[in-house]
């Protein structure tokens, strides 16, 4: 039998699990607090103690035409939301202020919808330029659906440095969460942020009534994608939406999903997002080990635990607040980036 030992070696050789060493991650196989000493051991060799910080700003929210079961901003939702259109990019550059000085190192501009269109790419650049204008260091993420043919240059050419869409569940249920997209549209999509030259992020929900080998499935899946970022967000099961019901998840559940996407992706972002206060409650700062990233503060649509508990939370744990100044990704995943220099635009032919 595999023991833990043996995953957390492969880990720091970046090299996957098994199907069949994943799924004894998340059955009672090992001790909850086994797995996270073992994952936590890969998170600090490529980590060390550092907690990167991520603020989302929802730009638009609600109102949205597509039908993503577990979205308070659905097609249908009867849940008492904010919804408002297009905020303007001083009111988006006020936030991402605060925000900034507050910790955050990210900021993820989010909006609701199937994709953008032409006038929101330009409201995209717009608003990083406000942003930049006062904190030239943060990073930006988009968020704002599927990509058309091009989008993904415009936004990368407006300032966007990484894109995010998340893959949410495993394929062979895609249709069960979701009938106005598919799974492909997504896959296709992240692609399309890849290739454009963007750092791409994407990740999960958990707590969507998935089997251990669903969880596992997605795992794979993602990790055909060579994500920078995987966010990993537990279900937040608001009223008004069909999965409010859908109490499912344990903290040990939470935990022991955390570390099993560290064992996948023990040199990328794993990023502790969405649900984390009301899933892993107490067991927050045991998540701390295994996740290299969170984000602050409130969520899209609903609120989450204060900065200051936050900050006071991450400290207590023993980690530090990563800087701007500070590299989030270990060298070897840098290495693995190379900024064109030849073909069009230089004096060099291009490798084709
Ligand atoms: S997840 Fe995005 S695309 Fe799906 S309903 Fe919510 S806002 Fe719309």
């Amino acid at each position: 039998m595999t023991t833990l030992q043996d995953l957390t070696t492969k880990a720091l050789d970046r090299r996957a699990p098994t199907r069949d060493e994943a799924m004894a991650v998340l059955t009672d196989t090992h001790d909850v607090l086994d797995v996270v000493a073992a994952a936590g051991t890969v998170r600090r060799h490529f980590f060390g103690r550092r907690v990167k910080l991520n603020t989302i700003i929802n730009m638009k929210s609600g109102m949205c035409p597509e039908d993503c079961t577990y979205c308070s901003q659905r097609l249908g939702s009867t849940s008492e939301i904010l919804k408002y259109s297009w905020i303007s990019p001083e009111e988006a550059a006020e936030t991402a202020d605060r925000a900034a000085q507050a910790g955050a190192k990210r900021i993820c501009l989010v909006a609701s919808g199937r994709g953008p269109g032409q006038r929101d790419v330009r409201r995209i650049a717009e608003t990083i330029e406000e942003i930049k204008a006062a904190q030239p260091d943060v990073e930006i993420c988009a968020c704002l659906g599927l990509l058309k043919d091009g989008q993904a240059e415009e936004l990368r050419d407006a300032g966007v440095y990484a894109y995010s869409h998340n893959l949410n569940t495993n394929e062979d249920r895609y249709a069960d969460i979701c009938s106005t997209h598919t799974f492909t549209d997504r896959v296709e999509t992240v692609g399309k942020a890849t290739t454009a030259g963007m750092s791409s992020c994407s990740g999960a929900i958990f707590g969507m009534g998935e089997s251990d080998e669903d969880v596992v499935a997605l795992a794979f899946e993602l990790l055909e994608l060579d994500p920078d970022s995987v966010p990993i967000n537990f279900l937040i099961p608001m009223e008004g939406t069909p999965l409010s019901e859908d109490w499912t998840l344990t903290p040990e559940r939470c935990l022991r999903i955390l570390a099993l996407y560290r064992f996948f992706f023990p040199d990328v972002e794993v990023r502790l997002a969405g649900g984390r206060e009301i899933h892993l409650r107490g067991q927050q700062t045991l998540a701390l080990h295994l996740a290299n990233s969170i984000f602050l503060g409130d969520y899209l649509t609903s609120e989450g635990q204060t900065g200051d508990e936050d900050r006071r939370m991450i400290t207590d744990a023993g980690f530090t607040i990563e800087g701007t100044d500070e590299q989030t990704l270990p060298d070897q995943r840098h290495d693995l980036v190379a900024i064109r220099r030849r073909g069009t635009g230089t004096e060099l032919p291009s490798n084709a």
